[in-house]
């Protein structure tokens, strides 16, 4: 069996029945036991091979099986902060190294309904803080092509496991563009949906305002597929949107009118700093969409400057006070000699400790960030200049319909290049951050590579709830110029 580039080849094998359900998902173990990649830190084996067994039985017995299950047999991996019942959730942390989920996220519950195949969970940065999947604490994940280079991060595992063929579709999440530089990193498409958009019950909380779920996969019309249907109100999350979810996997697919469509490009995000080959896939792109007839506009988005120390706020804050539950005594493993500590203190210590490095970092400038007397100078006021960042786009969108640019000021870079600089790791989410903390919809979409074979990935943003517009645009610009 050869890889394969999206589900409809796999439905067409189903249908035909030129392989089955169990064939497929044996192949797709078979390949991820096979890989170096250390994109899986659980393979569910026997889970799935039950799941894809009743998917054979659903194909054998009812004709319509395809049109109930829109994911039927679909091989999908799940980044290790999603839960599903009676499979271990580590977040990637020595703190959560042993801990069973009780019950499944409800997207992941969602896609399973509609008869998609977890195969397992992925790895990632830990608690999802990072950019280039080195914070894990069962260890780095590699580039699909490219072994020295990092995967780019939090969700390098989903990432990874798309473009190696561990997996078709992942899930991954993008609290400030975790889902979008991995993407964007691996040559694979990735989508952030609209904040609220996909329910969070059953996700473990990084920064509850800006976590969103999103899939991964080859091609947009895959990814819009499983948005679709894990998108929708969730009575678990009170965050979840009621806006209704159209038919996106085939409305993407009608023809696009070119001539009305306005792409906004901002200024900002062609700087100093971008490197020369991702600015050039990127404007070659933009003159690609020209040249269908879609109209550029010079946009500016004036405060995206301050949007990363704004998300450095907002999102440690947010998480010192998410990660306060893993303290041993609700959440959390003990470490051994936990249980013989003399005080309090020294029981805390003991068992905060298994927190890696960045995650120490985080919880302690959160704290900092939000203890008394200082909330007002900066949790309140990176709120201020968030709802600042929000309006730029507001008024962007007065004039356009998406708005594009690059995911990234560069591709894939070297494994240690930048782990003793954090800072400058976090610049690499700067394009990223001001559509999280506007929880606009926004995707990563390949545009091109680099001489030696790094991916390149345009991003497209659009306005709240645009999400059907935005998977459009994108659709249609990897049909007509890369498949004609
Ligand atoms: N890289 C960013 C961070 O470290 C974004 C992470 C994410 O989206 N989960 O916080």
């Amino acid at each position: 069996m050869n890889s394969f580039s999206k589900f409809s080849e796999i439905r067409e094998g189903y249908r035909s029945k030129k392989f089955s359900p169990v064939e497929v998902t044996q192949f797709y173990l078979d390949q991820i036991k096979k890989s170096k990649h250390n994109a899986y830190l659980d393979i569910c084996e026997d889970r799935v091979l039950d799941q894809a067994k009743k998917v054979e039985k659903i194909i054998f017995s009812d004709k319509d099986a395809f049109e109930k299950y829109p994911l039927l047999g679909m091989p999908m991996g799940i980044k290790d902060l999603l839960n599903i019942d009676g499979v271990k959730t580590t977040c990637a942390s020595k703190m959560l190294e042993n801990y069973v989920a009780p019950y499944t996220a409800t997207c992941v519950e969602r896609l399973e309904k509609a008869g998609a195949l977890s195969l397992g969970k992925l790895n990632l940065d830990e608690f999802a803080m990072g950019s280039s999947n080195e914070n894990s604490a069962f260890g780095p994940v590699e580039h699909p092509t490219h072994p020295e280079r990092v995967p780019g991060g939090s969700s390098g595992g989903s990432a990874t496991a798309v473009g190696a063929d561990l997996c078709l579709t992942s899930l991954g999440t993008d609290t400030g563009g975790s889902i979008r530089l991995p993407a964007s990193f691996c040559g694979v498409v990735g989508y952030k949906p609209t904040y609220g958009r996909v329910s969070r019950f059953g996700v473990v909380a990084f920064a509850s305002s800006l976590d969103q779920v999103g899939p991964f996969a080859k091609t947009v019309e895959d990814a819009a597929l499983v948005a679709e249907v894990m998108s929708g109100k969730d009575i678990y999350d009170s965050t979840s949107s009621s806006e209704s979810v159209g038919a996106w996997s085939s409305e993407i697919s009608k023809p696009m009118d070119w001539k009305s469509l306005k792409v906004g490009v901002p200024k900002e995000y062609f700087v100093e700093g971008v490197e020369d080959s991702v600015r050039k896939s990127v404007e070659e792109s933009l003159r690609w969409f020209e040249s269908k007839g879609a109209t550029l506009v010079d946009i500016s988005l004036p405060h995206t400057e301050y949007a990363v120390s704004t998300y450095y706020v907002v999102a440690v804050s947010e998480a010192s006070s998410n990660l306060a539950r893993f303290d041993g005594v609700r959440f959390g493993t003990r470490p051994d000699g936990a249980n013989e500590s003399a005080t309090l203190d020294e029981f805390y210590e003991k068992v905060r400790s298994q927190f890696g490095a960045e995650v120490k970092r985080r919880i302690i400038l959160g704290t900092y960030a939000l203890s008394s007397g200082y909330y007002d100078a900066y949790y309140s006021k990176a709120c201020k200049v968030r709802r600042l960042i929000r309006n730029d786009f507001d008024e962007a969108f007065k004039k356009v319909d998406v708005i594009a640019g690059p995911v990234a000021p560069t591709v894939a870079f070297k494994r240690g290049a930048m782990l003793e600089n954090p800072l400058q790791m976090y610049l690499m989410d700067i394009f990223t951050i001001p559509a999280s903390l506007s929880g606009l919809p926004a995707l990563s979409v390949p545009c091109g590579t680099q001489e030696d074979g790094l991916s390149i990935g345009l991003h497209l943003i659009g306005s709240p709830f645009a999400d059907e517009k935005v998977l459009k645009v994108a659709h249609h610009f990897q049909k007509e110029r890369y498949h004609g």
